[in-house]
């Protein structure tokens, strides 16, 4: 047993872009233990998807085409997902740790009687397997060993680059038994719809917290995303005041971002909205208090009032033709 199977995520038939990092764990994990990195598309039509991920560095693409996988449910992908780990002979099994994620696999770690790591942000193999993952919101890492011989991996997206393109893998399709169920029905997904890249895929991010007192004053931060083509997120106690939509959320109860560039705009920096974005590649911070802890981790910090600067920064940004 020495294979690495790859789950793809998949949301009203897209292929999510958290694949792609998840794969680059799979392919560490698989050389950590000398093995395959299989992928597994689940959907009623995988044609397109799995084309897409046969390019991204895995040995083989399996598909499970079925009219029930039209739409996700934890119920009918998580026994799946362990009949074709059973097949494969997987020692690891793993998928983003989204919210998605965070539904099915454990319940494939209960199928499969198998350990689970959470959040994981790499793999070595010295003596042992081991996987380090973030504990306390990021402030302590934990490193653990699973004992099982299945080990169930969901993997903290933020950690690892996109898998790069190549030659496609060769594509395959799998027999297995999809489970009916009389007391699940799924009544509908209700996405939100928005011009701006998912908050998670965005290379740019600007962010806004309880100093900006209003939901209105969010607007210039919009206008300051859309110059960027980026996306605006929000701590959770501009979110909590009202200020924000709650999808908007980074931290340890929000989503995890890390673009490569992120501006904190009047967020203090409390541990648990660090945790959602200090992996970021460049962080400005615009604060009134020079002491305030975002700037522990900024690597521009501005102390000025975000009222009077945002607004003279995005009229520079346009007569510069950013945006453009
Ligand atoms: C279990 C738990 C989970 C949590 N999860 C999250 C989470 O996921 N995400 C999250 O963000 N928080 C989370 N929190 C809350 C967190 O502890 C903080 O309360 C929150 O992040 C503070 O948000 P803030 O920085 O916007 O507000 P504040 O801490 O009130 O900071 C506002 C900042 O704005 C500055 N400011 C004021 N006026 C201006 C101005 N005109 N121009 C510029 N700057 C100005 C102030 O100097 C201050 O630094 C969680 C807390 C707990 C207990």
């Amino acid at each position: 047993m020495s294979n690495v199977l790859v789950v793809a995520e998949i949301q009203a038939g897209k292929l999510r872009s958290s694949t792609f990092p998840t794969i680059s764990f799979a392919r560490d994990a698989a050389d950590a233990i000398g093995g395959e990195v299989y992928a597994l598309v689940l959907d009623d039509d995988a044609g397109d998807i799995a084309d897409a991920v046969a390019k991204r560095g895995v040995d083989k693409v399996l598909t499970a085409e079925a009219p029930e996988f039209e739409t996700y449910t934890a119920e009918t992908w998580a026994p799946v997902v362990a009949q074709v780990a059973k097949q494969v002979d997987a020692e690891i099994v793993c998928g983003p740790a989204s919210s998605q994620g965070s539904d099915y696999l454990p319940r494939v770690a209960q199928a499969l009687e198998a350990g689970m790591v959470t959040n994981a942000m790499d793999v070595t193999n010295g003596d042992t397997l081991r996987f380090r993952r973030p504990i306390w919101s990021g402030s302590v890492i934990k490193t653990v060993e699973v004992t099982t011989p299945t080990k169930i991996v969901s993997v903290r997206t933020t950690d690892f680059d996109d898998s790069p393109e190549g030659d496609a893998a060769p594509i395959e399709s799998v027999d297995v038994d999809v489970p009916t169920f009389d007391n699940v029905e799924h009544l509908g997904l209700e996405l939100v719809k928005s011009e701006r890249p998912e908050l998670t895929d965005a290379d740019v991010v600007i962010s806004g917290g309880r100093g900006l007192k209003s939901a209105e004053a969010f607007d210039m931060l919009e206008e300051l995303a859309d110059l960027f083509g980026g996306a605006v997120g929000a701590s959770r106690a501009a979110v909590d005041s009202g200020y924000a939509p709650n999808d908007w959320q980074i931290g340890q109860t929000g989503k995890v971002v890390a673009p490569e560039l992120y501006v904190a705009i009047a967020i203090s920096g409390a541990i648990q909205h660090l945790s959602g974005m200090k992996g970021s590649k460049f962080i400005v911070a615009i604060n009134t208090d020079p002491e305030a802890p975002i700037f522990d981790v900024a690597d521009y910090g501005l102390v000025q009032d975000a009222f009077e600067v945002v607004p003279e920064l995005n009229e520079k940004l346009k007569k510069l033709g950013v945006g453009d």
